[in-house]
């Protein structure tokens, strides 16, 4: 007979050969594919539309089979839950989103979703009892394609903005969020946000080309980087392309030109994590022969300490007032948004990494650089996320691919990660 004891210590016997159902896996994405399926091989399936409404009955209804109970709060969020042996411990939870951008691929997301779906049914089928709750998340409007707020789901759920908030907020069309949401019947009951979690983990293709180019197959995402977004100003005289000399112009467009040179040099001075991208730039007044006496410019700037954002903040400053002085315009540098750098929690960071070791598959720490639920969540509960490789680093775009092999081994490192902050027995054999 076994004591509670030797059952305790039997638990790296008992799990450590577990693995996902690769084959299943890619099964359930290429259906969930089929909902809002586009012509060259993505998927359209935008926030609260009736294909997402599809696409959740389909999830919600797997994992349900997969004997979860579902819940679903105020923003829509789905919550599956396989309960653990204690119902009083938080709960380890995981997911990503299904809703895609309109010319979206099949793995951004959704990859997440059905991945957390195979863990349940990975433990199901190996008859493991965790000792604490096991959730599927899945978030609603990550995207933010039809609604801003993007993350808007996890967003809500980590009280970052209020529900009232994101209930108000219109598409194009001038639909309000709560009555789309009321419309495809998943105005859930269940409060937002407060939820006990032990840990968040979130699967997810990497979007960029880092891991491929260096046949990694895990990305052990460490944290993303912060974000500083600014509308430059570029003012001189507008004036005839003809008769004005060279020397008396204030021509407001070279300013602005020198400044998406410079703005590249500061993220080469941060390398190798600096990013900055000048990706909008407006002309007035755009005509042939006419010297341009006003260009509005976006400029993008990340890195994942926001010490470096601060140097980099101050070197945009110096670099458009330097110009400015030199080609007599003014420039005004305003900075329209910021999102803090996010350092995922130590603990859920060594859960990745010490499973990915432990499967045997060439990882390397990562840092993120786009938007993911994850960073809302590490707002509230210990967070780390894991990449796998996409092909070619594409991705909201409808070529997006990823390997079947590189998927299962996410899920499984995904699996191994769950388990040890859940813990796990046998309750029968397997
Ligand atoms: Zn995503």
């Amino acid at each position: 007979m076994n004591t509670r004891s030797e059952i305790v210590d039997s638990i790296p016997d008992a799990s450590v050969s577990l693995r996902v159902d690769g084959a299943r896996l890619w099964q359930s994405l290429m259906q969930l594919a089929e909902i809002g399926a586009t012509a060259k091989g993505g998927v359209c399936r935008l926030a609260l539309t009736d294909l997402d409404r599809q696409g959740r009955d389909l999830v919600a209804g797997w994992l349900r089979g997969a004997g979860a109970g579902i819940e679903i709060d105020g923003a829509g969020n789905i919550f599956a839950t396989r309960p653990g042996r204690n119902a009083g411990l938080p709960t380890v939870l995981t997911g990503s989103h299904i809703d895609t951008q309109p010319s979206g691929g099949k793995f951004d997301g959704n990859y997440g979703v059905l991945a957390g779906l195979e863990v349940l049914r990975t433990l199901n089928d190996a008859g493991l009892v965790t000792e604490k709750p096991v959730a599927v998340a899945i978030w609603t409007n990550e995207e933010g394609s039809r609604f801003v707020p993007v993350m808007g789901g996890s967003g809500a759920f980590a009280r970052v903005f209020t529900l009232e908030h994101l209930h108000q907020q219109r598409d194009v069309d001038g639909v309000a969020f709560g009555e789309a949401l009321e419309r495809i019947g998943y105005a859930g009951k269940a409060p937002i946000g407060g939820r006990a979690l032990d840990a968040y983990f979130e699967a997810h293709i990497e979007q960029g080309p880092i891991l491929e180019r260096e046949d990694k197959v895990i990305g052990v995402v460490t944290g993303a980087l912060g974000l500083r977004w600014y509308d430059c100003i570029w003012s001189g005289q507008d004036a005839h392309a003809g008769p004005t000399p060279m020397e008396s112009r204030r021509d407001a467009l070279r300013g602005a030109s020198r400044l998406v040179e410079a703005v590249n040099e500061i993220a080469r001075r941060h390398a190798p994590d600096g990013r900055a991208t000048v990706g909008f730039m407006q002309v007035k007044p755009n005509s042939r022969n006419v010297i341009p006496g006003r260009v509005a410019m976006s400029v993008d700037m990340r890195h994942p300490e926001d010490e470096r954002l601060v140097a980099m903040d101050r070197e945009l400053r110096a670099a458009s007032a330097a110009i400015a002085a030199e080609l007599h315009l003014e420039c005004e540098v305003r900075q329209v948004d910021q999102f803090p750098a996010s350092r995922f929690n130590a603990g859920c960071v060594d859960a990745v990494r010490a499973a990915a070791r432990k499967l045997g598959y060439p990882y390397r720490e990562i840092v993120s650089g786009a938007g993911h639920d994850a960073i809302y969540l590490a707002r509230v509960a210990p967070t780390a996320m894991i990449f796998v490789p996409c092909k070619d680093g594409i991705s909201h775009n409808e070529i997006e691919d990823a390997r079947p092999e590189h998927l299962e081994a996410g899920a499984n490192v995904l699996l191994h990660a769950v388990l040890a902050r859940a813990g796990g027995i046998r309750d029968r054999p397997a």
